[in-house]
């Protein structure tokens, strides 16, 4: 009986069966490492709760209000486009001078305003109405890719929307959780903000979107500020690059 033919696989596949291995065993490091920070920010600063919901459409002109301003212009712009217009509609039809005027307190308010127009006239064009309800029914990946076609809308402002007022699987980057988890070495070095929202996502198990997120950013406020960290009193010292590299000063 003829012997069967060696099985030995190509270096080719060898190769590539050998980084796709050392690949899942740096993501599972890198999930276990981000679930350990998740849960001693948890344990320092307890479960956080968003801000007052909003339904989506506030959720996405909040958002992009916040854009490059802190949260209390956002929110004093919001309030006053609220307050100057009934509906959503209206702020869409108006003219953009008057909305211009009312966001001022956001800053960038001559970009920002024509945005927010162009987007609500955007979804109105698509779906006949201002309403976002239907991002539910969607797998996730559609759902963000709608969202960020629109001028104004990048991967932060949809996963904000999808996650807090849709409730859907998406784990928001903003400069502080970008900073911090670049410190703490929890993503390639490298990896741009933009790029990171599918990386969290895929080391992380979905119910801890919410709370893991608004814990770091707190963490990037309160002590892992962007100039001059304060390590000595930080509760993630033990499991810091930057921290175990000596460099506790500025980045
Ligand atoms: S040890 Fe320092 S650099 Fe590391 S997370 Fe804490 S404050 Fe940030």
């Amino acid at each position: 009986m003829n012997k069967p033919a060696s099985r030995k696989p190509s270096p080719e596949r060898t190769l590539s069966t050998l980084s796709d291995s050392r690949r899942a065993k740096r993501q599972s490091n890198g999930a276990r490492r981000l679930l350990r920070v998740h849960e001693l920010l948890l344990d320092h600063y307890g479960t956080p709760t968003w801000r007052n919901p909003l339904p989506p459409i506030d959720e996405l002109v909040s958002t992009i209000l916040s854009q490059n301003t802190n949260d209390t212009n956002r929110d004093r712009a919001f309030d006053a486009l609220r307050a100057k217009f009934p509906t959503w509609e209206a702020v869409r039809d108006a003219p953009a001078a008057q909305v211009v005027e009312a966001i001022r307190p956001a800053g960038l308010a001559n970009q920002k305003g024509p945005r927010i127009q162009a987007v609500l006239r955007a979804i109105t064009a698509e779906r006949g109405a201002l309403e976002l309800e239907f991002l539910k029914t969607l797998p996730v990946e559609e759902a963000r890719a709608w969202l960020t076609k629109f001028n104004g809308v990048g991967p932060k402002t949809a996963a904000i929307v999808l996650l807090f007022s849709l409730k859907r699987s998406a784990f928001p980057v903003d400069t502080h959780v970008h900073r911090v988890t670049g410190r703490l070495g929890l993503r390639p070095e490298k990896m741009s903000a933009d790029e990171c929202h599918a990386y969290f996502e895929s080391l992380l198990p979905p119910e801890t979107y919410s709370a893991a997120h608004l814990n770091i950013i707190r963490h990037g406020r309160e002590v892992c500020h962007a100039r001059n960290p304060e390590c000595e009193r930080c509760v993630l010292k033990q499991v810091c690059a930057y921290y175990r590299n000596g460099r506790t000063s500025s980045k």
